[in-house]
C-alpha cells in the first residue's frame, strides 16, 4: 500500500469533508488503530505509552543505545488536510521499513492531539516529555511546509531551522461609551478608532523584522451597538518571529501583556544527517524557520536533538483546509532524504 493510499484512507476516516480527527476523538483513536495495524504489517514492535502515543520499533542490533525516532501526529483540524501530521507518521512508518535494521533501533511515533482544538497543543509530545521515560537520541519530523515559501522558491524540500518565537494574547481599548448623535467629534474617545490604529500599525511593525508575521484575528466592540460610540474593545494578537530579540522589537508598541514562548533552535547533528541526504539527492538545500508549533519544538525544548524536514506544500501553502495539498513526487523525495537520515543517525558514530 503507498503512502498516498494510505493518507487517502486517514482522510477518509468519520466522513464529512476534509479531515476529520480531532485530538480525543473515536476518530483519533480510529486513526491509532489503524496505523498500528500497518506498523505490525511492516513487522514493527509496537507499542502505546502513558499519554497514548503510538510506537512502532525496528529493534536495533545494538538494542542498549539511545533510539532514534520519526514520527508527527495523526489527529487534525476539523475539516482539516490531507498531509498535516498524517505524512509525518505515515511517511516515518515508511522510511523506517526502508531504513532497515541498524545498530541502533528506529522507532515511528504519532503523538496524540498534537493540534490542540480544545486545549493548549502538543498534548501527546508535551505528556512524553514530562512522564520521565527514556528519551530517544534524536527526533526528525517530517512535515508538510503549510506555507507558500517552498512552492515560491520551487523547491521540493527544506530543512527547518527552528521553530519561531511567538506571542500570544488579548489587548484591550477603553474609550467612552456614548451617543452617537449628540456627543461632538471632539468629544469622543472611540475605543475602536485607537484600536484601528493599532491594527494598521501593526503590519509595518513586523515588516522591519525580516521573516515576521503578526496577526490580529479577533475583535469584539463593546456594546456592540450602530448608535453608541465604541467604549471598549478586545482583539487578539499573534506575533511570530525567527528570534526572540526581533520578538521583542515587534512587540514594543504593543499595549498590555501577551503570553511569550521562545524560539527552539533545531540540533546540527540530525539537522545535517537531512541537509547531506537532500545534498545526495541533488536537490536544492532551502533553509526555512518554521512558523507554526510541532511535536518536534517539544521535544527540541525538552533537550532531544531534533530536525524536521519540510515538503512542499501547494495551492499556495493552504494548510488546516481540504484544499491542502503536495505532489506525490515531492512526498517520495521526503521519503527517501527521511530514509536516508534514518540511516545515518541509525549507524554507531
Ligand atoms: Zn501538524
Amino acid at each position: 500500500m503507498s503512502v498516498i493510499e494510505r493518507l487517502d484512507e486517514l482522510y477518509a476516516i468519520g466522513g464529512g469533508r476534509g479531515a476529520n480527527r480531532l485530538g480525543g476523538s473515536r476518530e483519533e483513536d480510529e486513526a491509532h488503530e489503524l496505523v498500528a495495524g500497518w506498523m505490525r504489517e511492516a513487522g514493527l514492535e509496537v507499542s502505546v505509552d502513558s499519554t497514548r502515543n503510538l510506537f512502532g520499533r525496528l529493534p536495533g542490533r545494538r538494542p542498549e543505545l539511545e533510539e532514534v525516532w520519526t514520527g508527527s501526529h495523526l489527529d487534525s483540524v476539523p475539516e482539516g488536510g490531507r498531509f498535516d501530521g498524517a505524512l509525518g507518521v505515515v511517511g516515518g512508518l515508511e522510511a523506517v521499513a526502508r531504513a532497515g535494521r541498524r545498530e541502533r533501533t528506529l522507532a515511528v511515533v504519532a503523538f496524540r492531539d498534537e493540534e490542540g482544538c480544545s486545549g493548549p497543543g502538543c498534548a501527546g509530545s508535551r505528556g512524553f516529555c514530562e512522564s520521565g521515560a527514556p528519551r530517544p537520541g534524536s527526533f526528525l519530523e517530517l512535515h508538510v511546509e503549510q506555507g507558500p515559501r517552498l512552492e515560491r522558491l520551487g523547491a521540493p524540500l527544506a530543512v527547518v531551522t527552528g521553530i519561531v518565537a511567538t506571542a500570544r494574547g488579548e489587548v484591550v481599548f477603553e474609550g467612552e461609551p456614548g451617543h452617537a448623535g449628540t456627543t461632538p467629534m471632539a468629544a469622543r474617545r472611540d475605543a475602536l478608532v485607537e484600536a484601528a490604529e493599532f491594527v494598521l500599525g501593526l503590519p509595518a511593525a513586523a515588516a522591519a523584522v525580516e521573516d515576521s508575521v503578526a496577526t490580529v484575528g479577533r475583535l469584539s466592540v463593546e456594546p456592540g451597538a450602530s448608535n453608541v460610540i465604541p467604549g471598549r474593545v478586545v482583539l487578539s494578537v499573534d506575533v511570530r518571529a525567527p528570534d526572540d530579540a526581533g520578538l521583542e522589537q515587534i512587540l514594543a508598541d504593543v499595549p498590555g501583556v501577551l503570553r511569550r514562548s521562545a524560539a527552539v533552535a533545531m540540533a546540527e547533528e540530525p539537522t545535517a544527517a537531512l541537509r547531506q541526504e537532500v545534498e545526495r539527492l541533488a536537490l536544492p538545500v532551502v533553509e526555512l524557520a518554521s512558523g507554526a508549533g510541532h511535536d518536534a519544538g517539544v521535544l527540541a525544548s525538552a533537550g532531544v536533538p531534533t530536525a524536521m524536514l519540510f515538503v512542499r506544500s501547494l495551492n499556495g501553502g493552504i494548510s488546516h483546509s481540504p484544499e491542502e495539498l503536495s505532489d506525490e513526487a515531492d512526498v517520495e523525495l521526503g521519503i527517501q532524504v527521511l530514509t536516508g537520515a534514518l540511516a545515518r543517525l541509525g549507524a554507531v558514530d
